[in-house]
């Protein structure tokens, strides 16, 4: 099952691509993990990519469509993946579409910015592999220490109130009009988002027919 989540920054997209992978087993791309672990690190990419990020902004095109063809060519990829905050333009999924990259069902988790406004706040993220927690709706056992590798949760530094502001703006400018795009391939599926993160994902499973 070769997949893409689309939706708002907040919309749940990393929450509910772990859930998928765990159930699909099929492994969860993230654009944004792979880019906050270059910065961590100091490489040539991170260092391209930090000023972009920490403005809300997205990381010039080039930069992801290197990223993205050389993780999809890896071997864990060949029975399947969850795309999640890539293809973010129309550049970056004709890239795509043109070296044969196809999918089978493009899910778009639907949420109101005033939704994602109050909720932006409680989100935490591990800085060792990148999960993704909110501090009401799923919180780590242990308070600031992450569930699955005992690394620490922190805040994104993008999720201040002023960064979610703009980086809502270029969501609905460059990325909704994937939903356009996709549609006229048949690909997509649109999701409301539900008051729980167990009712989304069961909604998710159920347009993809499972
Ligand atoms: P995310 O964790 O998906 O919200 O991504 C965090 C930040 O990384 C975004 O605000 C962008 O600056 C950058 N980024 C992640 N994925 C992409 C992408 N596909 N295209 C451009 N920028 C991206």
């Amino acid at each position: 099952m070769k997949l893409i989540l689309l939706g708002a920054p907040g919309a749940g997209k990393g929450t509910q691509a772990e859930i998928l992978c765990g159930q699909l087993k099929i492994p969860t791309i993230s654009t944004g993990n792979i880019l906050r672990s270059a910065v961590k690190n100091g490489t040539p990419t991170g260092l391209k990519a930090k000023a972009f990020m920490d403005a809300g902004q997205l990381v010039p095109d080039e930069v992801i469509i290197g990223i993205i063809s050389e993780r999809l060519a890896e071997p864990d990829c060949a029975g399947g993946y969850i795309l999640d905050g890539v293809p973010r333009t129309i550049a970056q999924a004709e890239a795509l579409e043109e070296a044969g990259i196809t999918f089978d069902h493009v899910v778009s988790i639907e949420i109101s910015d005033g939704t994602i406004m109050e909720r932006m706040g409680g989100r935490r993220v591990c800085e060792s592999c990148g999960a993704s927690y909110h501090v009401v709706a799923v919180p780590p056992k242990t308070e600031g220490v992450c569930d699955k590798c005992g690394g620490k949760l922190i805040q994104r530094k993008d999720d201040a109130p002023e960064t979610v502001q703009s980086r809502l703006e270029v969501y609905h400018k460059e990325t909704e009009p994937l939903k356009a795009f996709y549609a006229q391939r048949g690909l997509l599926r649109a999701v409301e988002n539900q008051t729980t993160v167990e009712a989304t994902s069961r909604a998710i499973l159920a347009v993809l027919g499972r």
